[in-house]
């Protein structure tokens, strides 16, 4: 079965198929830095960090953008009319959202353009918009986007335009989640913005929310790319908007495959930070979890399932992970680390085959359980397991963690340092040492040291 994921806009699985063969480009919408990002927002950046590793796996070189959002109605309203506060705030924000980021483990994005650095970009496109007299301009000052003036509006939610009589107008970035009306392109500053403002053509004021994505993706990507994603509650309004927008001023198709992650739910309710109901990353550090914990709380479930939080999960998770450290470590004891010879168990083609299947990660995880068990009962039994099956375990395990980043290998080198190793042997069976030696220095430059042992290469970090 060839790579396919689940397309928002055509509500069905297709196969994976990039714009072009040299660079899949991703543009994953970031957090609003008015506040801490809580677990929920994380479930849905680990789901994108899930799809990025295995993109990477499958051999896609990745191009990834991910917005910051600091600017809207909620970070205006928390900065109080002050600007230094709002850039104090904002900052804050985004450095803890970036530690955050790291503590988790999740491939950072190639950049993490803000908003506010964007508003000339905006501004352009929007005076796009209103040349073509798909914008308009209001009383207050503030521009609208006339959702009658696009016939195909209502693409990802599959809505039919013809059939909706309100189109009122709407200012506000939190509006009703089903009511499509003309939406703030720009909206004119009033007296509750106090000194939080920026010049346009249409008078002081700010960019609305979804203008910001269209932007800087469209800077930053091109004005088709392959992938676009979010939490679901990111498709409509923020998303359809988006689409709107960018499509009117392109005429191109703007994104191939738009993705989006179900909620994480807390008692049954979406964990939200307006609600009050929601946990950080710094909450469940102080409880002692780690971030490979976490990782497997949120990637055991399928991401487009809702799933509920509790914190009893991350103590299965920490029992989970435990098994799969102990085998490892298992395999590691008994392995003759002639890496050059593996065979990677017949498990591994279930394990690919269900990830292709629009990242099914609960299947995925049970085949690998199934296997670490099986291997358990082997090696407790005393069964015979041959070089190229033990060294095919620990290849299977380095997979599932560079997909998943489950495990914390301090002393585990990463798959393409054993690859590396496993090519250096090959050279110097064939006596040509200067190619091992090139490749030794290769491995030493990505933070590895390889010993020659009599039983073959043992490999070590450098430091
Ligand atoms: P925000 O900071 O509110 O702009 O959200 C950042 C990202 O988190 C967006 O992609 C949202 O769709 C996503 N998100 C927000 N709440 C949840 C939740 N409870 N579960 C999963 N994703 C969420
Ligand atoms: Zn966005």
């Amino acid at each position: 079965m060839p790579l396919q994921f689940y397309n928002t806009i055509t509500h069905r699985k297709e196969k994976f198929n990039p714009i072009s063969d040299e660079i899949v480009k991703i543009y994953t919408c970031g957090p609003t830095v008015y506040n801490s990002a809580h677990i929920g927002n994380f479930r849905t950046f680990l789901f994108e960090d899930l799809l990025k590793r295995y993109l990477i796996y499958k051999g896609y070189n990745v191009y990834h953008v991910m917005n910051i959002t600091d600017v809207d109605d909620k970070t205006i309203k928390r900065a109080k009319k002050d600007k230094k506060l709002f850039e104090k705030l904002t900052s804050k924000y985004s450095a803890l959202f970036m530690k955050d980021i790291e503590f988790l483990k999740i491939i950072p994005a190639d950049i993490y353009p803000k908003a506010t650095d964007h508003i000339e970009e905006m501004i352009q496109m929007i005076v796009n918009l209103e040349k073509d007299g798909i914008a308009y301009l209001s009383k207050d000052n503030s521009v609208y986007f006339q959702l009658s003036k696009d016939k195909d509006y209502g693409r990802l939610i599959n809505l039919n335009l013809s059939e909706l009589k309100s189109t009122d107008r709407v200012i506000d970035d939190e509006y009703s989640k089903d009511n499509p009306q003309d939406f703030s392109l720009w909206k004119s500053w009033d007296s509750e913005d106090g000194d939080i403002f920026w010049d346009s053509p249409w008078g002081r004021g700010r960019p609305g929310w979804h203008i910001e994505c269209s932007a800087m993706s469209i800077k930053y990507l091109g004005e088709h790319f392959d992938i676009h994603c979010g939490g679901v509650d990111n498709i409509f309004p923020h998303h359809e908007n988006e689409l709107a927008q960018s499509i009117s001023v392109t005429n191109k198709p703007f994104v191939n495959y738009w993705m989006h992650s179900e909620h994480l739910q807390l008692k049954g309710d979406k964990m939200s930070k307006t609600q009050g109901n929601f946990y950080t990353i710094s909450d469940l550090i102080s409880k002692g979890y780690l971030a490979e914990e976490i990782r497997f709380v949120m990637l055991s479930a399928h991401y487009r399932t809702k799933l509920t939080f509790s914190i009893e999960q991350c103590s299965d998770a920490r029992s989970a992970i435990q098994r799969i450290k102990s085998l490892y470590n298992r395999l590691i004891n008994i392995a003759n680390r002639n890496l050059s010879k593996f065979k990677l168990p017949s498990e591994y083609q279930d394990f690919i085959a269900s990830l292709d299947n629009d990242l099914d990660t609960p299947k995925a995880l049970a085949i690998f359980f199934k296997w670490i068990r099986s291997i358990n009962t082997k090696l407790d039994n005393d069964q015979d397991m041959n070089n190229g099956e033990i060294n095919g375990g620990i290849e299977f395990l380095n997979i599932v963690d560079n997909i998943f980043g489950f495990l914390i290998k301090e002393n585990f080198a990463p798959q393409e340092v054993h690859s590396l190793a496993g090519e250096r042997e090959k050279y110097r069976g064939m006596g040509d040492w200067e190619t091992a030696d090139q490749i030794r220095h290769k491995i030493y430059e990505l933070g590895w040291i390889v010993e020659d042992g009599s039983d073959g290469p043992n490999i070590k970090p450098k430091k």
